[in-house]
């Protein structure tokens, strides 16, 4: 059985301030479970604020939402797997679909992160999903299979099973429209067969986790994640208010 990972994606919400209020005012709410991993990407600005207002907490870990390919240099306005490190993440999110689709990101770009985050031990959590063009064509297991295979390419064998992967149907994504739960299993079911591929095992496989995300919210949380095949949630509209997320990570 995998751990359940249930993760909060801000976005560009919650600077410093809106951070520290929410922190406090979920940390009230939320009573440490160890069935369960919790995590929250706040934007690179608030990591440190989020840092500080855990505390002692170690139930909660932290991620960051992009990262560049290179370590360091002359790279205005980015944000590298090292700093990020520093700053408290251990988690970095790859290729989300706003990365891939309204930033112009590239498979071979969400490639390139996956290596910076795990050369700096961070681990990365490839974002795919398909856009509701290539849904309605029928290419949803194909365009999956290529994020998937194109995300992996360059990570060695034994990096392969550290990595974590969301499935985020673009069309679901801050629409209020979700995937049924059976359409969630449908295309976690062809993830999974595709990391044994990718796996030098079915068991090395079985390690990494698959989250769905796309429209969450406290209503429908638990019948998303007790679907076959879904390993945790990744959330981005529902986790910004505070008792709205204790909810769903209570779920
Ligand atoms: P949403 O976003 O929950 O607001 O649809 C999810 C995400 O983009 O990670």
């Amino acid at each position: 059985m995998r751990r359940p990972v249930l993760a909060a994606n801000w976005k560009m919400n919650h600077g410093p301030p809106e951070a520290r209020a929410f922190m406090a005012a979920f940390l009230a709410s939320y009573t440490p479970r160890n069935d369960r991993t919790i995590a929250i990407f706040p934007p690179a600005l608030s990591l440190t604020t989020v840092r500080e207002s855990l505390g002692s907490r170690t139930d909660i870990v932290l991620g960051v939402q992009n990262i560049h390919s290179e370590l360091k240099g002359a790279f205005t306005g980015e944000t590298s797997a090292p700093m990020a490190r520093d700053a408290g993440a251990r988690l970095a999110l790859v290729g989300h679909s706003e990365r891939r689709h309204v930033f112009g990101e590239a498979d071979e770009a969400t490639a390139r992160k996956c290596i910076a985050a795990l050369q700096t031990g961070l681990t990365p959590m490839l974002c795919v999903g398909e856009k509701i063009e290539q849904r309605e064509k029928g290419d949803t297991d194909a365009v999956v299979v290529r994020q998937l295979r194109a995300g992996f390419a360059p990570i060695g064998a034994s990096d392969r099973p550290k990595v974590l992967i969301a499935y985020e149907p673009v069309w679901a994504i801050g629409t209020g429209r979700t995937a049924t739960p059976a359409d969630a299993s449908a295309v976690h079911a062809v993830i999974r067969r595709e990391l044994e591929q990718l796996c030098d095992s079915k068991e090395a496989a079985a390690a990494i986790p698959i989250l769905y995300g796309g429209s969450v919210n406290r209503e429908n949380a638990r019948e998303l994640l007790k679907a076959p095949g879904v390993d945790g949630l990744l959330v981005g509209g529902a986790s910004l208010d505070a008792a709205s997320w204790s909810a769903i990570v209570s779920t």
